[in-house]
Protein backbone atom coordinates (compact mmCIF):
# COMPACT_ATOMS: atom_id res chain seq x y z
CA UNK A 1 0.00 0.00 0.00
CA UNK A 2 1.25 3.61 -0.94
CA UNK A 3 2.21 5.46 1.87
CA UNK A 4 -0.50 7.76 2.75
CA UNK A 5 0.73 12.15 2.28
CA UNK A 6 -1.07 15.36 1.10
CA UNK A 7 -0.85 17.54 -1.52
CA UNK A 8 1.83 19.55 -3.02
CA UNK A 9 4.92 19.81 -0.46
CA UNK A 10 8.74 19.17 -1.55
CA UNK A 11 10.63 16.45 -1.22
CA UNK A 12 13.99 16.72 0.65
CA UNK A 13 17.12 14.61 0.82
CA UNK A 14 16.73 13.19 4.35
CA UNK A 15 20.55 13.75 5.35
CA UNK A 16 19.87 11.57 8.76
CA UNK A 17 22.23 9.30 7.91
CA UNK A 18 24.85 10.68 10.31
CA UNK A 19 23.01 9.98 13.52
CA UNK A 20 20.09 7.96 12.76
CA UNK A 21 21.93 4.79 14.10
CA UNK A 22 23.35 6.24 17.00
CA UNK A 23 21.59 5.38 20.63
CA UNK A 24 21.03 8.44 22.48
CA UNK A 25 23.93 9.03 24.69
CA UNK A 26 23.89 11.00 28.52
CA UNK A 27 26.10 13.65 28.71
CA UNK A 28 27.99 14.74 31.85
CA UNK A 29 27.45 17.77 34.03
CA UNK A 30 28.10 20.98 32.41
CA UNK A 31 29.64 23.08 34.25
CA UNK A 32 26.48 25.77 34.74
CA UNK A 33 22.81 25.51 33.33
CA UNK A 34 21.05 28.98 32.02
CA UNK A 35 17.33 28.00 32.80
CA UNK A 36 15.18 30.67 30.97
CA UNK A 37 11.70 31.31 32.85
CA UNK A 38 9.55 31.89 29.70
CA UNK A 39 10.15 28.77 27.84
CA UNK A 40 6.17 28.46 26.25
CA UNK A 41 3.52 30.17 24.59
CA UNK A 42 1.79 32.53 27.45
CA UNK A 43 2.59 34.41 30.60
CA UNK A 44 6.25 34.30 31.28
CA UNK A 45 7.39 32.59 34.65
CA UNK A 46 8.23 34.50 38.02
CA UNK A 47 11.27 33.36 39.94
CA UNK A 48 10.39 31.58 43.13
CA UNK A 49 14.03 31.46 44.19
CA UNK A 50 17.13 33.79 44.69
CA UNK A 51 20.25 33.66 44.15
CA UNK A 52 22.65 31.60 46.98
CA UNK A 53 19.29 29.03 47.13
CA UNK A 54 20.59 25.81 46.99
CA UNK A 55 18.11 23.52 44.50
CA UNK A 56 17.38 20.61 43.60
CA UNK A 57 16.85 18.65 40.73
CA UNK A 58 13.31 18.89 39.69
CA UNK A 59 12.36 21.37 42.11
CA UNK A 60 9.97 23.89 40.80
CA UNK A 61 12.11 27.22 40.11
CA UNK A 62 9.62 29.36 38.54
CA UNK A 63 5.93 29.79 38.06
CA UNK A 64 2.70 32.06 37.58
CA UNK A 65 -0.85 32.10 38.09
CA UNK A 66 -1.61 32.20 34.98
CA UNK A 67 -3.78 29.71 32.83
CA UNK A 68 -1.59 29.64 29.52
CA UNK A 69 1.57 29.05 30.79
CA UNK A 70 3.97 26.15 32.63
CA UNK A 71 6.18 26.07 35.65
CA UNK A 72 9.97 25.78 34.87
CA UNK A 73 12.16 22.98 36.77
CA UNK A 74 15.74 22.82 37.98
CA UNK A 75 17.44 20.59 35.96
CA UNK A 76 20.42 20.20 38.51
CA UNK A 77 20.92 20.65 41.54
CA UNK A 78 23.26 22.81 43.49
CA UNK A 79 23.50 26.80 43.91
CA UNK A 80 21.77 29.77 42.29
CA UNK A 81 24.62 31.78 40.80
CA UNK A 82 22.40 34.33 39.24
CA UNK A 83 18.85 35.60 37.92
CA UNK A 84 19.24 37.53 35.44
CA UNK A 85 18.47 38.34 31.65
CA UNK A 86 20.46 35.91 29.31
CA UNK A 87 20.29 35.45 25.25
CA UNK A 88 18.25 33.28 24.55
CA UNK A 89 17.57 31.32 20.71
CA UNK A 90 14.85 33.96 19.44
CA UNK A 91 17.72 36.85 19.50
CA UNK A 92 15.96 38.30 22.81
CA UNK A 93 16.95 38.44 25.89
CA UNK A 94 14.91 36.30 28.99
CA UNK A 95 15.09 36.59 32.38
CA UNK A 96 16.59 33.02 33.30
CA UNK A 97 18.02 31.32 36.85
CA UNK A 98 21.38 30.53 36.42
CA UNK A 99 22.69 27.49 38.46
CA UNK A 100 26.11 25.83 39.20
CA UNK A 101 25.60 21.91 39.64
CA UNK A 102 27.12 20.85 43.38
CA UNK A 103 27.40 17.13 41.22
CA UNK A 104 24.82 15.39 43.69
CA UNK A 105 21.94 15.26 41.53
CA UNK A 106 19.47 15.30 44.93
CA UNK A 107 16.08 15.00 43.47
CA UNK A 108 12.38 15.73 43.64
CA UNK A 109 9.76 14.03 41.86
CA UNK A 110 5.69 15.02 42.13
CA UNK A 111 3.52 12.92 43.75
CA UNK A 112 2.87 9.67 41.63
CA UNK A 113 -1.08 9.11 41.94
CA UNK A 114 -2.74 5.21 41.78
CA UNK A 115 -2.35 4.47 38.07
CA UNK A 116 -5.61 2.72 38.64
CA UNK A 117 -7.47 5.62 39.56
CA UNK A 118 -6.29 8.27 37.10
CA UNK A 119 -8.68 10.71 36.27
CA UNK A 120 -8.69 13.49 33.24
CA UNK A 121 -8.55 16.28 36.35
CA UNK A 122 -5.68 14.45 37.60
CA UNK A 123 -3.67 13.51 34.39
CA UNK A 124 -4.16 17.33 33.43
CA UNK A 125 -2.73 18.58 36.94
CA UNK A 126 0.10 16.99 36.85
CA UNK A 127 0.81 17.53 32.82
CA UNK A 128 0.90 20.98 34.46
CA UNK A 129 3.03 20.67 37.46
CA UNK A 130 5.77 19.02 35.19
CA UNK A 131 5.59 22.13 33.24
CA UNK A 132 4.93 19.67 30.34
CA UNK A 133 4.66 22.32 26.52
CA UNK A 134 4.58 21.05 23.00
CA UNK A 135 8.20 19.84 22.23
CA UNK A 136 8.05 20.02 18.52
CA UNK A 137 9.10 23.70 18.89
CA UNK A 138 5.87 24.98 19.91
CA UNK A 139 5.58 24.99 22.87
CA UNK A 140 2.14 25.22 23.81
CA UNK A 141 1.17 24.54 27.31
CA UNK A 142 -0.04 20.69 27.27
CA UNK A 143 -2.35 20.83 30.03
CA UNK A 144 -4.48 23.77 27.97
CA UNK A 145 -4.25 21.29 24.79
CA UNK A 146 -5.86 18.34 26.92
CA UNK A 147 -9.00 20.55 28.06
CA UNK A 148 -10.57 20.69 25.15
CA UNK A 149 -13.74 22.56 25.16
CA UNK A 150 -17.22 20.39 25.42
CA UNK A 151 -19.05 21.84 22.28
CA UNK A 152 -15.48 20.67 20.77
CA UNK A 153 -15.46 17.08 21.35
CA UNK A 154 -12.10 15.10 20.66
CA UNK A 155 -12.42 11.83 18.82
CA UNK A 156 -9.24 11.02 17.39
CA UNK A 157 -5.57 11.64 18.83
CA UNK A 158 -2.21 11.53 16.42
CA UNK A 159 1.22 11.39 17.60
CA UNK A 160 3.29 12.97 15.04
CA UNK A 161 6.42 10.81 14.58
CA UNK A 162 6.94 12.36 10.96
CA UNK A 163 10.12 14.59 11.91
CA UNK A 164 10.58 15.52 8.46
CA UNK A 165 12.96 18.28 9.12
CA UNK A 166 16.39 17.10 7.85
CA UNK A 167 18.90 16.24 9.73
CA UNK A 168 17.35 15.66 12.88
CA UNK A 169 16.68 12.39 14.46
CA UNK A 170 15.77 12.47 17.97
CA UNK A 171 12.55 12.10 17.76
CA UNK A 172 13.26 8.62 15.65
CA UNK A 173 15.47 7.01 18.57
CA UNK A 174 13.06 8.08 21.24
CA UNK A 175 10.64 6.40 19.33
CA UNK A 176 12.76 2.87 19.18
CA UNK A 177 14.36 3.45 22.89
CA UNK A 178 11.21 4.29 24.55
CA UNK A 179 8.50 2.70 22.88
CA UNK A 180 6.36 1.31 26.03
CA UNK A 181 6.27 5.09 27.74
CA UNK A 182 5.23 6.54 23.59
CA UNK A 183 2.68 3.84 23.55
CA UNK A 184 1.36 4.46 27.09
CA UNK A 185 1.41 8.23 26.41
CA UNK A 186 -0.79 7.77 23.94
CA UNK A 187 -3.28 5.80 26.04
CA UNK A 188 -2.99 8.46 28.72
CA UNK A 189 -3.85 10.92 26.36
CA UNK A 190 -7.06 9.47 24.87
CA UNK A 191 -8.62 8.34 28.19
CA UNK A 192 -7.89 12.78 29.04
CA UNK A 193 -9.78 13.85 26.17
CA UNK A 194 -12.49 11.12 26.13
CA UNK A 195 -11.11 9.88 22.40
CA UNK A 196 -11.78 6.85 20.94
CA UNK A 197 -8.92 6.03 18.45
CA UNK A 198 -5.00 7.15 18.78
CA UNK A 199 -2.86 6.98 15.17
CA UNK A 200 1.09 7.16 14.99
CA UNK A 201 1.76 8.98 12.15
CA UNK A 202 5.40 8.01 11.13
CA UNK A 203 7.14 8.43 8.00
CA UNK A 204 8.68 5.45 5.96
CA UNK A 205 11.71 6.57 6.25
CA UNK A 206 11.43 5.32 9.57
CA UNK A 207 10.62 1.78 9.08
CA UNK A 208 12.12 0.37 12.07
CA UNK A 209 9.75 2.70 14.66
CA UNK A 210 6.93 1.68 12.52
CA UNK A 211 7.57 -1.85 13.14
CA UNK A 212 8.18 -1.75 16.56
CA UNK A 213 5.49 0.45 16.98
CA UNK A 214 3.18 -2.25 15.28
CA UNK A 215 4.78 -5.05 17.07
CA UNK A 216 3.93 -3.96 20.11
CA UNK A 217 0.38 -2.52 19.64
CA UNK A 218 -0.79 -5.64 17.61
CA UNK A 219 -3.88 -6.25 20.17
CA UNK A 220 -4.44 -2.54 20.46
CA UNK A 221 -7.97 -2.08 18.80
CA UNK A 222 -8.19 1.50 18.75
CA UNK A 223 -4.53 2.31 17.74
CA UNK A 224 -2.99 2.42 14.35
CA UNK A 225 0.21 3.15 12.95
CA UNK A 226 0.39 4.66 9.65
CA UNK A 227 2.79 5.10 7.37
CA UNK A 228 3.40 8.03 5.57
CA UNK A 229 5.39 9.26 2.96
CA UNK A 230 8.55 11.60 3.33
CA UNK A 231 7.44 14.61 1.64
CA UNK A 232 8.08 18.19 3.68
CA UNK A 233 6.13 19.39 5.59
CA UNK A 234 4.55 16.52 6.20
CA UNK A 235 4.76 16.95 9.92
CA UNK A 236 2.79 19.89 10.01
CA UNK A 237 -0.78 19.47 11.77
CA UNK A 238 -2.87 19.90 9.55
CA UNK A 239 -1.07 18.16 6.48
CA UNK A 240 -1.14 15.13 9.18
CA UNK A 241 -4.60 15.32 9.60
CA UNK A 242 -5.36 15.27 6.18
CA UNK A 243 -3.14 12.64 5.10
CA UNK A 244 -4.22 10.24 7.91
CA UNK A 245 -7.91 11.13 8.41
CA UNK A 246 -8.85 12.85 5.42
CA UNK A 247 -10.31 15.76 7.15
CA UNK A 248 -9.85 19.58 6.90
CA UNK A 249 -8.37 21.99 9.40
CA UNK A 250 -10.69 25.32 8.46
CA UNK A 251 -7.97 27.98 7.15
CA UNK A 252 -8.51 30.00 10.20
CA UNK A 253 -9.23 27.07 12.46
CA UNK A 254 -7.31 24.39 14.93
CA UNK A 255 -7.70 21.13 15.09
CA UNK A 256 -10.06 20.48 17.63
CA UNK A 257 -12.45 21.79 15.14
CA UNK A 258 -12.35 18.82 13.46
CA UNK A 259 -12.35 16.68 16.78
CA UNK A 260 -8.25 16.19 16.57
CA UNK A 261 -5.89 16.44 19.53
CA UNK A 262 -2.12 16.22 17.74
CA UNK A 263 0.68 15.73 20.32
CA UNK A 264 4.80 14.98 19.11
CA UNK A 265 6.73 12.21 20.58
CA UNK A 266 8.68 13.72 23.14
CA UNK A 267 5.95 15.35 24.48
CA UNK A 268 3.96 12.02 24.73
CA UNK A 269 7.27 10.10 26.44
CA UNK A 270 7.44 13.58 28.88
CA UNK A 271 3.86 12.45 29.30
CA UNK A 272 4.24 9.29 30.73
CA UNK A 273 7.59 10.03 32.92
CA UNK A 274 5.80 12.97 34.21
CA UNK A 275 2.44 10.60 35.29
CA UNK A 276 4.10 7.07 36.24
CA UNK A 277 7.11 8.47 37.62
CA UNK A 278 6.72 12.18 38.95
CA UNK A 279 8.86 13.25 36.65
CA UNK A 280 8.82 17.31 35.92
CA UNK A 281 10.10 18.02 32.45
CA UNK A 282 13.63 19.53 32.79
CA UNK A 283 15.89 17.69 29.91
CA UNK A 284 15.26 16.83 26.47
CA UNK A 285 16.13 14.55 23.84
CA UNK A 286 18.58 16.71 20.81
CA UNK A 287 20.18 16.01 17.61
CA UNK A 288 23.19 17.84 17.48
CA UNK A 289 24.47 17.56 13.86
CA UNK A 290 24.92 18.87 10.47
CA UNK A 291 28.46 18.70 7.97
CA UNK A 292 29.65 21.84 10.39
CA UNK A 293 29.75 19.12 13.73
CA UNK A 294 32.53 16.44 13.42
CA UNK A 295 30.72 13.56 15.39
CA UNK A 296 27.00 14.24 15.14
CA UNK A 297 25.15 12.96 18.18
CA UNK A 298 21.78 12.37 19.59
CA UNK A 299 22.11 13.44 23.10
CA UNK A 300 19.67 13.65 26.19
CA UNK A 301 20.50 17.05 27.65
CA UNK A 302 19.77 18.91 31.16
CA UNK A 303 17.46 22.29 30.02
CA UNK A 304 19.52 25.14 30.52
CA UNK A 305 22.86 23.33 28.81
CA UNK A 306 24.29 25.85 26.56
CA UNK A 307 24.92 25.23 22.77
CA UNK A 308 28.76 25.67 23.47
CA UNK A 309 28.79 22.85 25.61
CA UNK A 310 27.16 20.24 23.37
CA UNK A 311 28.95 21.40 20.44
CA UNK A 312 32.49 20.27 22.51
CA UNK A 313 30.65 16.91 23.25
CA UNK A 314 30.28 16.49 19.57
CA UNK A 315 34.10 17.28 18.66
CA UNK A 316 33.58 20.91 18.02
CA UNK A 317 33.32 21.99 14.65
CA UNK A 318 34.19 20.44 11.31
CA UNK A 319 35.87 23.58 9.32
CA UNK A 320 35.19 27.08 10.11
CA UNK A 321 31.49 27.17 10.76
CA UNK A 322 28.90 29.50 8.20
CA UNK A 323 25.23 28.58 10.08
CA UNK A 324 24.68 27.25 13.82
CA UNK A 325 20.48 26.71 14.00
CA UNK A 326 18.52 25.69 16.59
CA UNK A 327 15.94 23.56 15.80
CA UNK A 328 16.23 22.18 11.28
CA UNK A 329 17.20 24.18 8.46
CA UNK A 330 13.88 24.37 7.34
CA UNK A 331 12.16 25.92 10.16
CA UNK A 332 15.25 26.97 12.97
CA UNK A 333 16.82 29.93 14.10
CA UNK A 334 20.04 31.50 13.04
CA UNK A 335 21.90 31.56 15.89
CA UNK A 336 25.19 34.67 17.21
CA UNK A 337 26.19 33.41 20.31
CA UNK A 338 26.88 29.78 21.56
CA UNK A 339 25.72 30.97 24.82
CA UNK A 340 22.38 30.57 24.20
CA UNK A 341 20.84 27.48 26.44
CA UNK A 342 18.85 24.60 25.60
CA UNK A 343 15.46 25.42 25.99
CA UNK A 344 12.17 22.67 26.41
CA UNK A 345 11.39 23.97 22.53
CA UNK A 346 14.95 23.02 21.78
CA UNK A 347 14.95 19.72 18.88
CA UNK A 348 18.09 19.95 17.35
CA UNK A 349 21.50 22.18 16.46
CA UNK A 350 22.46 22.37 13.09
CA UNK A 351 25.52 23.22 12.24
CA UNK A 352 26.45 24.37 8.06
CA UNK A 353 29.84 25.05 7.24
CA UNK A 354 30.28 28.19 5.58
CA UNK A 355 30.51 26.95 2.06
CA UNK A 356 27.18 25.80 2.36
CA UNK A 357 25.78 29.08 4.59
CA UNK A 358 26.34 31.75 1.59
CA UNK A 359 24.00 34.10 1.72
CA UNK A 360 21.53 34.17 -1.17
CA UNK A 361 21.73 36.90 -3.79
CA UNK A 362 17.94 37.30 -4.47
CA UNK A 363 17.26 38.44 -8.20
CA UNK A 364 13.84 38.99 -10.03
CA UNK A 365 10.94 36.73 -10.10
CA UNK A 366 11.18 34.88 -13.13
CA UNK A 367 7.40 33.03 -13.22
CA UNK A 368 8.30 29.88 -13.55
CA UNK A 369 5.87 29.28 -10.88
CA UNK A 370 7.76 26.49 -8.71
CA UNK A 371 6.48 28.07 -5.21
CA UNK A 372 3.07 28.11 -5.81
CA UNK A 373 3.63 24.04 -6.85
CA UNK A 374 5.22 23.29 -3.63
CA UNK A 375 3.20 25.45 -1.19
CA UNK A 376 1.22 23.25 0.91
CA UNK A 377 -1.62 26.25 2.18
CA UNK A 378 -2.16 26.75 -1.55
CA UNK A 379 -1.01 29.89 -1.72
CA UNK A 380 0.92 32.23 -4.02
CA UNK A 381 4.15 32.89 -2.24
CA UNK A 382 5.63 34.87 -5.59
CA UNK A 383 2.60 37.36 -5.00
CA UNK A 384 2.42 37.54 -1.48
CA UNK A 385 6.07 38.39 -1.80
CA UNK A 386 5.59 41.23 -4.17
CA UNK A 387 2.59 42.77 -2.15
CA UNK A 388 5.10 42.88 0.51
CA UNK A 389 8.15 44.05 -1.12
CA UNK A 390 5.80 46.72 -2.36
CA UNK A 391 5.00 47.74 1.10
CA UNK A 392 1.28 46.44 -0.21
CA UNK A 393 0.29 44.54 3.45
CA UNK A 394 -3.48 44.61 2.91
CA UNK A 395 -2.76 42.99 -0.31
CA UNK A 396 -0.15 40.38 0.85
CA UNK A 397 -2.96 39.94 3.62
CA UNK A 398 -6.05 39.27 1.34
CA UNK A 399 -3.92 36.91 -0.42
CA UNK A 400 -3.32 34.94 2.45
CA UNK A 401 0.33 35.75 4.19
CA UNK A 402 -1.17 35.10 7.71
CA UNK A 403 -1.93 31.28 6.55
CA UNK A 404 1.29 30.86 5.32
CA UNK A 405 2.68 27.61 8.12
CA UNK A 406 6.41 29.09 7.01
CA UNK A 407 7.41 25.88 5.99
CA UNK A 408 10.32 27.52 3.85
CA UNK A 409 9.73 24.73 0.57
CA UNK A 410 9.03 28.03 -1.44
CA UNK A 411 12.50 29.33 -0.31
CA UNK A 412 14.18 25.95 -1.29
CA UNK A 413 12.72 25.73 -4.63
CA UNK A 414 12.76 29.33 -5.94
CA UNK A 415 15.25 29.77 -8.25
CA UNK A 416 15.52 33.35 -8.46
CA UNK A 417 16.35 33.13 -4.49
CA UNK A 418 14.01 35.31 -2.85
CA UNK A 419 14.07 34.97 1.05
CA UNK A 420 10.51 34.65 1.42
CA UNK A 421 10.21 33.79 4.86
CA UNK A 422 11.60 36.86 5.92
CA UNK A 423 9.40 39.38 3.96
CA UNK A 424 6.46 36.47 4.81
CA UNK A 425 7.44 37.40 8.89
CA UNK A 426 8.16 41.23 8.32
CA UNK A 427 4.13 40.97 6.89
CA UNK A 428 2.68 38.98 9.99
CA UNK A 429 4.13 40.74 11.96
CA UNK A 430 2.60 44.45 10.79
CA UNK A 431 -0.82 42.48 10.42
CA UNK A 432 -1.08 40.95 14.01
CA UNK A 433 0.45 44.37 15.74
CA UNK A 434 -2.86 45.64 13.94
CA UNK A 435 -4.81 43.08 15.43
CA UNK A 436 -3.85 43.73 18.85
CA UNK A 437 -4.54 47.59 18.60
S1 LIG B 1 4.14 30.52 1.37
FE1 LIG B 1 4.44 29.76 3.44
S2 LIG B 1 3.34 27.80 3.51
FE2 LIG B 1 3.62 28.33 1.34
S3 LIG B 1 5.54 27.31 0.77
FE3 LIG B 1 6.08 29.38 1.37
S4 LIG B 1 6.62 29.21 3.53
FE4 LIG B 1 5.47 27.33 3.01
S1 LIG C 1 9.68 30.21 -7.52
FE1 LIG C 1 10.65 32.22 -7.42
S2 LIG C 1 11.01 32.75 -9.54
FE2 LIG C 1 9.52 31.08 -9.57
S3 LIG C 1 7.49 32.11 -9.54
FE3 LIG C 1 8.03 31.73 -7.43
S4 LIG C 1 9.03 33.64 -6.78
FE4 LIG C 1 9.04 33.64 -9.00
Amino acid sequence: MRPRTFERGIYLLGRKEATQNKPIEDIPLPPEVVIPLHQHVGAPCDPLVQKGNRVLVGQKIGDTDTFISAPIHASVSGEVKAIEPHPYFMGTEVLSVVVVPDGEQEEVRLEVPDQDKLTPDRVRSIVREAGIVGLSGTVFPTHVKLLPPKERPIDSVIINGCECEPYLTGDYRSMLESTESLIVGLKIILMTVGAKKGYFGIGVDKAEAIKRIEDLTAREQNIEVVPLDTKYPQGSERHLIKAILGREVPRDGVPMDIGVLVQNVATTIAITQAVREGKPLMERVLTVTGPGIKNPKNLRVKIGTVARYLIERCGGFEGEPGKIIFGGVMRGEAQFSLDVPVVKGSQGIVVLPKEMAEISSPRPCIRCGRCVKVCPMSLIPAFIVTYVMEDKIDEANAAGVLECIECGACGLICPAEIPFIQYIRFAKNILLKERKT
